[in-house]
């Protein structure tokens, strides 16, 4: 078994530290990710998680050393008395001196990715915590098949070629390494001649194989306007999307009883008609938090400024999570002077 902590520091947004986890910790083998002790495992629960916090976050450009983010990792093995041997991997909001996407410090097993500035590279329709899994299995393969940092140096393509071994000097070549998520001939010579777990190799590649045909499906669905289905599990409080990657938003509980109640009604919602719908609002509610919605009551009143942060906050975790042209589906859509809706056909919507 190998260990691998996955952690993150203050640049780095929480939800995208939670979707890399979610993704790694879904993949079968003998790597076994372990969340990071810092966080409240249950954060999402909270109905009140402010935005506010994430927009600080892109503010400004921290630019950090490669020694000050491996300290990170350091600091962290000492306080949770992390075993030499675990690997300890830190998602960072950070830039780095060097300008590099992620690095690794053989001796120490601790390892940095860059979560931020992917959408200069990927647009908007690609999930970033995608790639950053990539980024992820593939320092823990290039860990495996290297004996040294030497090693890892010495076998890279500085020409891409769509390889996990490319250099990506220029730092739009990740695309391609990242589309076709492959090892080149020579590389997997290599690999053979090394004596590598079938396990190991099958974990990476699994994983690799979805986050490609995520990223090359995406793009695809937004060309050709495809819709997928939607599974709704109230009380895991997820919305799924099987055909897209089996991509999952989490909600909290006021905003995942009022998802439900927009996709109840076909033709739309409008506010002013909120308050006779109350009572199946708080159906939802109760079924997801066992409580009975007292505290749901701020959400009928006019002008609905609590019934817009709502919908406006479901509508960030759609776009963010889908891209923008294909959450425009599933988003709760305002109609001028009329209801608000979700246009998505309900033959695509099922609740579990
Ligand atoms: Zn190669």
């Amino acid at each position: 078994m190998m260990r691998v902590h996955i952690i993150r520091d203050e640049f780095c947004p929480l939800e995208l530290y939670q979707n890399v986890f979610e993704k790694l910790s879904k993949s079968e083998g003998i790597i076994q990710f372990i969340h990071s002790q810092n966080e409240i495992l249950n954060s999402n629960d909270a109905d009140d998680m402010n935005s506010q916090q994430e927009e600080n976050l892109s503010a400004e450009k921290i630019f950090l050393s490669f020694s000050q983010l491996y300290n990170v990792c350091n600091a962290y093995r000492k306080k949770y008395l992390i075993d030499q041997k675990d690997h300890i991997f830190l998602l960072t909001g950070a830039n780095n001196n060097q300008n590099w996407f992620s690095n690794m410090d053989y001796h120490e097993n601790n390892y940095f990715v860059q979560v931020t500035e992917w959408d200069l590279f990927f647009g908007p329709e690609i999930e970033h915590s995608f790639v950053i899994c990539y980024q992820i299995m593939a320092w823990l393969l290039k860990r495996n098949i290297f004996s040294s940092e030497k090693e890892v140096m010495d076998s890279i393509h500085l020409k891409p070629i769509g390889c996990v071994m490319d250099f990506c000097q220029q730092k739009k070549d990740i695309t391609l390494k990242i589309r076709t998520a492959d090892l080149c001939p020579k590389c997997l010579k290599l690999i053979k001649a090394k004596d590598i777990s079938f396990n190991f190799l099958n974990q990476i590649f699994t994983l690799w194989e979805d986050i490609r045909k995520n990223i090359i499906f995406r793009e695809r669905a937004d060309f050709l306007n495809f819709k997928g289905r939607i599974i709704i599990n109230p009380v895991f409080k997820t919305l799924t999307f099987p055909d897209f990657g089996g991509i999952q938003i989490r909600l909290p509980p006021k905003q995942m009883a009022f998802y439900q109640l927009f996709m109840s009604e076909i033709d739309g919602i409008y506010f002013a008609h909120l308050d006779n719908l109350k009572e199946r609002l708080k159906d939802y509610y109760f079924a997801i938090t066992g409580k009975d919605g007292s505290e749901l009551d701020n959400i009928y009143e006019y002008p609905y400024g609590v019934a817009s942060e709502l919908i406006s906050k479901i509508n960030h975790e759609m776009n963010k999570n889908l891209g923008t042209t294909l959450a425009s589906f599933y988003r709760i859509k305002r109609n001028t002077n009329g209801p608000h809706n979700i246009i998505i056909g309900r033959e695509y919507v099922s609740v579990v």
